[in-house]
Formats: C-alpha cells, structure tokens, sequence
C-alpha cells in the first residue's frame, strides 16, 4: 500500500481514512490518482463521495453524485437492507476489497470493471454459500469477516494463514488466470509449472478433504490448499504474489529496510531494502528483498507474542510458480492506468 499524506496540514493520512486526524479536513481516495485528496479547494473539484459512503464505510470518490465508485460498482450482490448483521459484515468485507482493487488498479491490470469483474457478497446466515469464482463472478461469504468465525475455520482446516484479504486475492486468481496466460504455448509451460488443470476437479477435490495434501507438499507448494488441484496452486501462487508485492510496497513507503540481525550482519541475504516499483524489476531482487524482511517482520510480531506475520516457506519450486505470476502481471500491466502511480512515484523522488 501506498502511504499518504494530508493535503491541507502534511500529517500522515491513511488509505482508509475519512477525515485527517490532525486537521479535521475530510478525505477521499481516488481511484483515478491512486491518491487520498484533502477535500478542499481546487483538489476537489468535481469530486463527490461514493454513494456507498455510509453502507459500506466507503471513502472512494467519484465524478458524479449518486455514483458508485471503481470498486463499489464491482459488487452485484450484497445482503438486503433489513439485514443488520449481514450489512455490518457487508462493510467490513468491502473494507477489505478496496485493498484488493487499489493493487489491481496500482498493477495496472486489465479486466477490473464491472460486466467483466463482479462480487456477489453473500451471508451463509442466510442460505448456504460457498467461496469462489466463476466466469468473471466472485462469491464471497460473508461470515469469513467475523474474526471469530474465520480463526475457528482456519484452527479446523490447520490453516496458518487466513484472511478476508487473502480469500478476495485467492479469487482473484482464479479470475486473472486465463486473462494472464493466453495461447497454447502459454498454458503448456502454465501445466508444466502448475501441473494439468484439465484433471477432474471433483474427484481432487474428495481426495484432498478425504487424504490430505501430501506429506512433501512444501517441496512444490505454497500451501497445502494448493495442493488440491492445479487451479488452486495457481490461485494459491497469485494470491501469494499480490501479498509479496503489497507488503514490498508498504515496506518501502515507510522505508523500512533490514540492515541483517546483529548477531549475523555479514550474511547479505539477511539484509533488505524494499524499493518502489518492484515489478520494473526482475523477481530475484522482489525476492532478495523480500525474505530479509520476513525473517524480521516475524520476529517482530514474536516479540509481541503473536504467530508469524508470513508463516510461510517458499522452496524453489514455489519461487519458480511465483516468478511466472510475477512476469505475467507484469506483461498485463496496461500502461495508462499504470501512469498515475509511476509520475507518484518520480514526484516524491
Ligand atoms: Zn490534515
Ligand atoms: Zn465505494
Ligand atoms: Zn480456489
């Protein structure tokens, strides 16, 4: 994530809020500039509030009054208005997808407009809904916004990672998936990476829930979901990526870099600095900066007693998977949307 900064006073805004903390001056993002804008004066001319401002707690703006914003206007389907539970659930979810569309949006990726891209939101309270994605449709349910509910889930199914963010990246594999890889010669090196997606999904399925992944699974894949099917491994690798590239960036805002543990400071591939605009860069430097910091960031949250940020191992396998992704996005990127953030980028040097 980008970091922020009010227009009216200089103080650090963050991307989800609606008002500076500091100044009091109302804030909102736009979509358009990759910004959050101070909304005063010439900045927000001819900026409106998204017209799910208060249903979804949303601080996108738009061009026009009574419109939806770019990552509101995605979603279908969302519980009805008699539905408190389900609403408050709703929010907390759309919370959650702006994160997912603004990297979509910073990447430049195509496909993110509505008739191609769609959510429907939907709670299991109130019929039974599976998570998921087909034809351009995500089905997220909305249950898994309840803190509660999810860490339950993700004790049951011996998940060490499980969040609202990573279900809508998981999907969001699914989507780009035949958007990134096109042409015969393409899906061949895709199966002989991912493995054959052809393969009957129900029978994977039923052999995943009945056996389990195998016991070497970490030689080939990033989890143990991924194990399941080649969609999934694919799907699991995207999602996996967009969580590198997300936290490089935020890393990078903030100019975290990692000088290498006191005990071992000669060791260079403990040492990390997380740069802007690292998929101008090949996905070895994405990398050499990215373990360091992990080996940090978990130590880190071990000292305030949590479990590791990023409980994850990646085996050359699993960095091959995520250098094909990496070059994929990269050659989707379309370069006009990509323009905002770049010039950002130059501005602030
Ligand atoms: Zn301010
Ligand atoms: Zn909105
Ligand atoms: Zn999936």
């Amino acid at each position: 994530m980008l970091s922020f900064a009010c227009g009216h006073c200089g103080h650090l805004v963050f991307f989800e809020n609606t008002v500076c903390l500091n100044c009091s001056t109302p804030q909102g993002f736009v979509p358009e500039r990759l910004e959050l804008v101070a909304l005063e004066g010439p900045a927000a001319a001819g900026l409106h509030r998204c017209a799910n401002a208060t249903l979804a707690a949303c601080n996108w703006m738009v061009g026009e009054q009574g419109r939806l914003c770019r990552s509101c206007e995605l979603t279908r389907t969302r519980p009805n208005d008699d539905d408190p539970v389900g609403l408050a659930e709703f929010a907390a979810t759309e919370g959650a997808k702006r994160r997912a569309v603004f990297q979509l949006l910073d990447l430049g990726l195509p496909g993110v407009h509505p008739g191609e891209l769609g959510f429907d939101l939907l709670a299991s309270e109130q019929e039974p809904v599976s998570t998921g994605h087909a034809d351009g449709v995500i089905t997220i349910d909305l249950a898994e916004s309840d803190a509660a509910r999810r860490e339950q889930r993700r004790a049951e199914l011996g998940e060490p990672y499980r969040t609202l963010l990573g279900h809508l990246r998981h999907e969001l594999g699914h989507y780009f998936q035949p958007l990134l890889v096109t042409g015969d010669a393409e899906w061949a090196r895709c199966r002989e990476l991912f493995g054959d997606e052809r393969g009957d999904y129900g029978q994977a399925l039923e052999r995943h829930y009945s056996q389990g992944p195998p016991s070497d699974w970490q030689q080939r894949h990033v989890s143990a979901y991924a194990t399941m099917h080649p969609w999934e491994d694919w799907a699991e690798t995207f999602a996996h990526y967009l969580h590198i590239r997300d936290t490089l960036q935020t890393a990078a805002e903030y100019g975290v870099t990692v000088r290498g543990p006191r005990a071992v400071t000669t060791d260079r591939s403990l040492k990390a600095t997380p740069q802007p605009e690292a998929g101008e860069r090949g996905f070895s430097e994405v990398l050499d900066n990215w373990l360091p910091l992990t080996y940090a960031l978990n130590a880190v949250n071990r000292s305030m007693g949590r479990d590791d940020l990023y409980p994850f191992t990646l085996a050359p396998a699993v960095i091959e998977k995520l250098e094909y992704v990496h070059a994929h996005v990269h050659a989707a990127a379309i370069p006009s949307e990509q323009a905002p953030a770049a010039s950002r980028l130059q501005a602030s040097g």
